[in-house]
């Protein structure tokens, strides 16, 4: 049978890859971005009563309302802004589903859509599979911004077929996070066009040394024009629940769920009744930076020790690290060999570049338990 691939380019994710080998060499996972400890006992709880008393039937196509009640609450108590549980606020299988389903809604064959890379590896083929096209902002560790955006660039790759911009913050996998003034930057850039904007922002509760995250909620102006995910499983130790939202105005929001409404139809019900529950207690998502916190801090006073270079995430469960001062080895080739010589798995993040950039750096994931951040520092520190 002659299959005319729809992504011809496109080969596996190389967090199932590297997730994969690490588990093959017995290495400590660094790569793939996920938690080895457990969540609140707790959410636990409440998930295992839903699922005992009956609540295992379809949830309805948008979530349930008491989830999407908690959400709506939980935001308006953050970012002081209003979304209504019934038109505004859907419940997804992940962000990954949000992400595909808003893009989904917005792009048609031959739009352009602005990508900052290094970016999250879900973007461009989702753009690619409903006939838009990438056009890349190019973040370089080594120009005078750093990862940070050069928004006259980025204006300049704006055209009349500019129909979507996609922006992460904190960001994945550099771990910075954008300003207020990327805020305004940003407003002034969409000013006056139809310009759809999604931010993805699972990483929200994951922010450090007292930031504030800046959500494209939290600006008047971009918030009418903006589709935004968030992710439980990032917030909440679970990544493997696979279940987040998206806040976005009615219109928006209308349009999202009639493509929602075929790729999934409808999330997980027990989960969705333990998470609003768990959501009554803010406690439960504000003690969050403070935690990931103390796990980047633990992880990087180890690798003071070490000959890698790198400036503190901001915020995200990632750090990265430049070794060039180690080896001149490309990154992915590196990430691999240190999985099967010293057992620690990375991320090379060349990946995450449509070019595949190598600037020799990895991004090590540390929402891991201390001694295991312990020991893979050790053995970093040994390069
Ligand atoms: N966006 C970014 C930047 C991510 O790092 C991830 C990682 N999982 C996702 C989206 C997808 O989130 P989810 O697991 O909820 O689908
Ligand atoms: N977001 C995670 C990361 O960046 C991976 C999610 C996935 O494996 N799809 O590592």
């Amino acid at each position: 049978m002659n299959l005319s691939s729809k992504l011809p380019h496109i080969g596996t994710t190389i967090f199932t890859v590297m997730s994969k080998l690490a588990t093959d060499c017995g290495a400590m996972n660094l790569s793939q971005g996920f938690p080895n400890f457990d969540a609140s006992p707790r959410l636990m709880e409440l998930v295992s009563y839903y699922l005992r008393h009956g609540f295992n039937q379809y949830a309805p196509m948008a979530g349930v309302p008491a989830l999407r009640e908690a959400i709506a609450q939980k935001t308006s108590d953050l970012y002081g802004v209003s979304y209504h549980p019934d038109t505004e606020v859907t419940v997804v299988s992940g962000a990954t589903e949000a992400l595909y389903a808003a893009i989904t809604a917005v792009v048609h064959p031959g739009d352009e859509v602005l990508l900052f890379e290094p970016c999250y590896d879900s973007y461009a083929p989702a753009v690619e599979l409903n006939g838009g096209v990438p056009v890349y902002v190019t973040l370089s560790p080594l120009s005078a911004r750093g990862y940070r955006i050069d928004w006259a660039v980025a204006k300049s790759k704006i055209s009349a077929k500019t129909k979507l911009i996609i922006l992460n913050t904190p960001h994945n996998p550099t771990g910075v996070t954008l300003t207020r003034a990327d805020l305004d930057a940003l407003a002034e850039l969409v000013r006056g066009t139809d310009i759809v904007l999604i931010g993805d922002e699972v990483y929200e509760h994951i922010i450090f040394d007292g930031r504030a995250h800046h959500s494209l909620l939290t600006h008047t102006e971009l918030r009418e024009r903006s589709f935004v995910c968030g992710s439980f499983g990032k917030t909440f130790h679970v990544t493997g629940w696979k279940i987040g939202y998206c806040l976005a105005p009615a219109a928006l929001t209308t349009e999202f769920r009639k493509i929602h409404q075929w790729l999934t139809f409808s999330t997980i019900t027990p989960i969705q009744y333990a998470l609003a529950d768990f959501l009554k207690e803010p406690q439960n998502y504000l003690d969050v930076p403070n935690f990931y916190q103390q796990k980047r801090d633990t992880f990087l006073s180890y690798l003071q020790h070490s000959r890698f270079s790198y400036t503190p995430a901001e915020g995200s469960f990632f750090q990265t690290a430049s070794y060039k001062t180690i080896t001149d080895e490309p990154d992915y080739d590196l990430a691999i060999r240190l999985t099967h010589e010293i057992g620690v798995a990375s991320i090379p993040v060349s990946v995450f570049y449509h070019q595949r950039d190598d600037h020799r750096i990895l991004r090590f994931c540390f929402a891991k338990d201390d001694d295991t951040l312990r020991r893979a520092a050790e053995r970093l520190c040994a390069l």
